[in-house]
């Protein structure tokens, strides 16, 4: 057996494993708790539930349920290290937009991310929005003054548009190489824009299935170990039976043999079906990094957005690493939740 003692992963970006998901209609504390507990197992031990573009109403509702489960709990409360929301102000350009609903897209409001934060308890870390949208700059810059970091997403920018959100103070990537066209300019185009950004730092779904091993390699190369971030973008299908699915996420979902969620009819991806353990898996088989460079991007790095310096963040699993990634054992703030 290879055993070894890694950092807890952090994932930046879940919707959801095991069927618990963060943006269902009748999300509850109930369902983030038995999410976070799911998460456990899998080796992650902070993360950012993510809510997606929806009505403010469920944005609030989904907003509500994550509060109350932290308070549920002081375990549940470390591990859900603050939110994720990502849209509505996103493009309406079929391909950029991805999988979110496109009667719920808008402009951003800073008086709706003041409601958010109020509903959020100021939980709010990350926005992922498409810099393009009208009042977007000056949403940027109101949200880094409160410690939100910008994202952007969902896309489709002009060159001196991702040059003016870096300048605002966008610093984050959304899942780069995903929710863009499928066909770009060669170049110059925003996705080089985004690679050649020193101010920004990326996050990639490494699930095997969203970016080709080369080209995450060389989109990982471009942007330097240490300005990249592995997220699972997990849905809530993750981890359940191949088969077909109503979801909330816009519809129809089929869940493949090999766990590649797509929604049904177009091929298209509707988020990951593997989690953060399952990306590293890939990583690891996949890719021309070592152990320790993969956990750079899926440990201290994503910790680091969250002003988590690992030394005061004592969380460790420990895995086994015959034939994949097994979670053996789980600590959480020096407490023991998952052992196996
Ligand atoms: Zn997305």
């Amino acid at each position: 057996m290879s055993v070894r003692s890694w950092p807890g992963l952090v994932d930046l970006q879940v919707n959801g494993f095991h069927g618990f998901d963060v943006n269902s209609d009748d999300v509850t504390a109930d369902t983030i708790v038995a999410l976070t507990q799911a998460l456990w197992a899998e080796g992650i031990t902070s993360y950012l539930p993510t809510v997606i573009t929806a009505s403010e109403d469920r944005i609030l509702h989904a907003l509500q349920a994550i509060v109350q489960a932290r308070r549920s709990d002081p375990l549940i409360a470390h591990s859900i290290a603050g939110i994720h929301v990502e849209g509505p102000s996103l493009s309406p350009e079929d391909g950029a937009r991805g999988a979110h609903d496109a009667a719920q897209l808008r402009d951003p409001s800073i008086a709706e991310l003041e409601r958010w934060q109020q509903a959020a308890d100021g939980l709010i870390r990350i926005v992922t929005l498409a810099p393009e949208r009208a009042g977007a700059l000056e949403y940027i810059a109101v949200a880094k003054a409160q410690g939100i970091r910008i994202s952007i997403g969902h896309c489709a920018p002009a060159l001196e548009q991702v040059r003016e959100a870096i300048d605002a103070g966008a610093s984050l990537s959304t899942h780069l190489g995903n929710g863009i066209h499928p066909m770009l300019p060669r170049h110059p185009n925003h996705l080089w824009a985004q690679l050649a950004a020193d101010d920004l730092t990326a996050m990639f779904i490494a699930d095997g299935h969203h970016l080709p091993a080369d080209t995450l390699t060389a989109m990982i190369r471009a942007k330097g170990l240490q300005r990249s971030i592995l997220t699972s973008d997990s849905a809530a299908l993750a981890g359940c039976p191949p088969g077909r699915y109503s979801t909330p996420v816009g519809g129809d979902v089929t869940v493949a043999d090999d766990g590649r969620l797509s929604l049904s009819g177009t091929g298209l991806l509707a988020g990951s079906g593997t989690s953060l353990r399952g990306c590293i898996e890939w990583a690891l088989a996949n890719l021309p990094f070592t152990e320790d460079e993969v956990l750079i991007m899926a440990a201290s790095n994503p910790a680091r957005m969250l002003r988590r310096p690992e030394s005061s963040d004592p969380d460790r699993v420990d895995v086994d690493l015959d034939d994949g990634v097994h979670v053996r054992r789980v600590v959480v703030s020096q407490t023991t939740v998952f052992e196996s």
